[in-house]
């Protein structure tokens, strides 16, 4: 079966495609703020399209533009393509931005030499070839192993080493045929090469969005789930999630413990050293019992400076226990414009739960063992009676 395409007609969807992608763009813009990923794959698509223009006026028009500026203008546009999807991946650094303009400049002024030189078509190919290869060699293996990497990332990952195989095989191929392999110049390698890149120009466009859109989506769902000062749960989700830990527990028949801190003297903080000094001590707070929690604790910002934590599995003497841990952990605390520690009381209920508790009366009976820490100088863990739970019947108001 032969293989070959109107190099021309593919030329020319590669423009379309590419116009439309910036269409499309510049409409999603009337009502979407502009953030500097889509500004950078917008100019990348810019650029290409222009490039494929002037590509696809190639016999038509003077050589200095078909060549010499197209040729430059796809350095220009994959790279800049290459640092919208590492910026995607969240893998674009100082490091990364002076790599690929120091790259695309090595390409532009070398490609330009060669004009100059040693000016064979095979051998602007080989160039061409390598020098892409090279640019999409690193976002194809981010979004492939990068952390966080998504099944969408892994596919457009696979997607990108294909182009970067593609054009490799393109060089190898002008490098040891030295035939000549002109732009509309029919044959295998050079359909499959391009027909790589109108493919990488649909699913890549399509899969870009799509996990733009999947950052959005998780953005969204954090926004929703956690406090956003603190990176703790919030209360609404808090309690969403103790109330199936609690159907767990009760199922199982474990420990459960229920937890309420509290800043103390918290006003005072925020008085003598200024609202920002209170918001950096409970974001301390927060990072460092994150930081000692287990992946099944959960922990939860319930309002202002009152927290709640939730264990399984653990009798009360073992949670007695690492309450008093967590409460030393903060006496190491140190924050910026604070010269002096800053403290908690705890209060804690562990039981076993039957059918009958419920979560509103855990939260009641802990509240009051809080207040008796407080109320028994401030900085220590108190003890709820859980006998009382067993008796009270739900819900409890006082
Ligand atoms: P106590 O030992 O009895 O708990 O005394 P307290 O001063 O800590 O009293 P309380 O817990 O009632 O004070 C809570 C304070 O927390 C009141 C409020 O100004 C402050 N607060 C609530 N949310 C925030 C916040 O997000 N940032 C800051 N900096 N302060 C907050
Ligand atoms: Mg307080």
């Amino acid at each position: 079966m032969e293989l070959y395409l109107d190099m021309k007609t593919i030329v020319l969807t590669l423009v379309v495609g590419h116009l439309f992608t910036v269409v499309l763009i510049s409409a999603y813009w009337q009502k979407h703020t502009r953030d500097s990923i889509l500004n950078t794959f917008f100019l990348a698509k810019c650029i290409q399209a222009c490039a494929w223009l002037l590509l696809a006026l190639r016999g038509g028009i003077p050589d200095l533009f078909t060549i010499s500026i197209a040729n430059s203008f796809l350095f220009i546009g994959s790279s800049l393509e290459a640092v919208a999807i590492l910026k995607l991946t969240g893998s674009f650094q100082a490091v990364t931005k002076k790599f690929y303009m120091g790259l695309t400049i090595v390409y532009v002024i070398g490609f330009h030499l060669l004009l100059l030189f040693y000016n064979y078509e095979f051998i602007r190919i080989v160039f061409a070839s390598f020098g892409t290869a090279v640019l999409c060699f690193l976002p194809a293996y981010r979004l492939m192993s990068g952390n966080g990497s998504t099944l969408l990332m892994k596919l457009m990952g696979v997607l990108y080493y294909l182009v970067t195989l593609s054009f490799l095989v393109r060089g190898i191929v002008a490098l040891t045929t030295q035939q000549e392999m002109g732009l509309f110049t029919p044959g295998l390698i050079q359909t499959l090469s391009f027909l790589t890149l109108f493919l990488v120009m649909i699913l890549g466009n399509t899969g870009f969005i799509l996990i733009l859109k999947e950052r959005a989506d998780d953005e969204l769902i954090r926004m929703a789930y956690y406090d956003d000062l603190t990176n703790t749960l919030n209360r609404r989700s808090f309690i969403t999630r103790a109330k199936e830990t609690l159907s767990r527990c009760v199922k199982e028949q474990t420990y459960l413990s229920f937890i309420l801190f509290d800043i103390d003297y918290f006003k005072k903080f925020n008085d003598l050293y200024g609202h920002e000094a209170g918001d950096r001590i409970l974001q301390d707070l927060s990072m460092r019992i994150n930081g000692f929690l287990g992946p099944h604790d959960l922990f939860g910002r319930y309002g202002g400076d009152e927290f709640a934590i939730l264990f399984t599995g653990l009798n009360q003497k073992e949670t007695a226990n690492k309450l008093e841990q967590i409460r030393e952990l903060l006496e190491l605390a140190k924050i910026d414009g604070v010269p002096e520690r800053y403290s908690i009381s705890i209060g804690v209920i562990t039981l076993i739960p039957t059918k009958q508790t419920d979560l509103e009366t855990l939260y009641v009976f802990c509240d009051r063992a809080l207040y008796e820490a407080k109320h028994n100088g401030r900085d220590c863990i108190s003890c709820g009676d859980t006998g009382d739970i067993a008796l009270s019947s739900h819900p409890v108001t006082g």
